[in-house]
């Protein structure tokens, strides 16, 4: 069991500049006062009480703390130290520079396949380590494959945010509704039960992008998107996929399975031909293919933009809810913990509200 240390954590920790934000936390650049070091706190909010819907769970914040120790990976991000207060627990993290891989590839004039295909190698690595703990991740997105250094010669990939994740225990069924409609595996969409199989979905769809620019499942709503998911609505368009190798295809059909038991492993895919060629015609092929570059930028676009009207959407509910606690202090103090939850009447449980506000579709 992880230790959450109930002292504070800026006796330890000289709070920086803010580096993101997601749903239910902040992280900030923080200086370690005793060694000088940087490091990335992630400052999340626990829930209140039972009835209150802002805030995360202390048990969920258990398991990514429980998680995140078991998983020491040179593709996945370190948690250093945990510190809890009344109102939050901050993570202490490895610090990355990089920024995110699809923000480096989308700098680039192009890039051929064989170069992508390191950074998806790592990907692998890191996710085929975590599986093999029976780790699942549950939120692979381009938001969360970030490079530990962007001035490397050979920048290193970490998966971040493990706010999803589940460790399988024996025999375990396990079911959930969370993730991004986008990136979700069909199990997910129907309740059924989930298994490693879910990421490795969510890797078909991802390289379905870094390859094309083109989001397969991706409707006009959200509601269009899942059923395009449901009913495997997908085709390689020509006018996209003119560039990419018939192996990246392969690759990408192999993992768009319906059927999970049928998708390749992570394991399987690190010995995929177009990951690891065997042939000099395989090489060949890898070398002559590139990405679309072109449709990948208009799409990275697309998604930043998208992102940063999330963030100014959710701050503004935020400012709401700040002004509707205030013009209720007079209120009983229990209704009011409560009533300070309520997201402009809306209803929806926790698990779908991260879901649409995690959504870059
Ligand atoms: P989400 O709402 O997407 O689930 P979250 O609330 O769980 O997110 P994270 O995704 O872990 O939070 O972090 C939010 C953002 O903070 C990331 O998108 C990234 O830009 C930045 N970030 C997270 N971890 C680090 C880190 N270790 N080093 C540098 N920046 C980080």
């Amino acid at each position: 069991m992880a230790v959450f240390k109930p002292e504070n954590v800026e006796d330890f920790y000289e709070i920086g500049e803010v580096l993101g934000s997601g749903h239910f936390a902040q992280v900030r650049k923080v200086h370690e006062r005793a060694t000088g070091t940087y490091w990335a706190g992630k400052f999340l909010k626990i829930r209140k009480n039972a009835c209150s819907r802002l805030g995360l769970d202390r048990s969920r914040l258990e398991e990514e703390v429980d998680i995140l120790h078991a998983i020491q990976h040179p593709n996945i991000i370190t948690l250093k130290d945990v510190f809890e207060s009344r109102a939050e627990v901050v993570l202490v993290l490895e610090l990355v520079t990089g920024g995110e891989l699809f923000d480096f590839i989308a700098e680039k004039e192009n890039l051929l396949e064989s170069e992508a295909i390191e950074f998806m190698e790592q990907i692998l690595k890191g996710l085929g380590f975590m599986h093999s703990k029976n780790i699942v991740h549950f939120d692979l997105k381009p938001e969360n494959i970030m490079l530990s250094d962007r001035v490397a010669p050979h920048p290193n990939i970490k998966l971040i945010d493990f706010g999803l994740a589940h460790r399988f225990h024996q025999g375990e069924e396990y079911r959930s509704s969370s993730g991004t409609p986008q990136y979700i595996a069909p199990e997910v969409i129907t309740s059924d039960p989930l298994s490693t199989a879910a990421d490795m979905w969510s890797i078909g769809v991802i390289t379905f992008i870094l390859l094309s620019g083109l989001s397969p499942f991706q409707g006009d709503t959200d509601d269009e998107t899942l059923r395009n998911i449901i009913v495997m609505n997908y085709e390689f368009a020509a006018q996209h996929f003119s560039m990419t190798s018939s192996m990246a295809k392969d690759f990408i059909q192999k993992l768009l399975v319906k059927d999970p038991s049928e998708r390749m492993t992570a394991e399987e895919c690190l010995l995929h031909p177009w990951i690891k060629p065997i042939t000099r015609t395989q090489v060949a092929k890898r070398n002559r293919s590139s990405i679309n570059m072109k449709s990948f930028k208009k799409f990275n676009a697309r998604r930043k933009w998208k992102m940063s009207y999330n963030m100014v959407w959710m701050c503004n509910r935020l400012v709401r809810l700040n002004l509707l606690c205030k013009g209720r202090s007079e209120a009983d103090p229990l209704e009011r913990q409560c009533e300070s939850d309520v997201e402009d009447g809306e209803s929806k449980p926790a698990s779908l509200l991260r879901r649409r506000l995690s959504s870059s579709s």
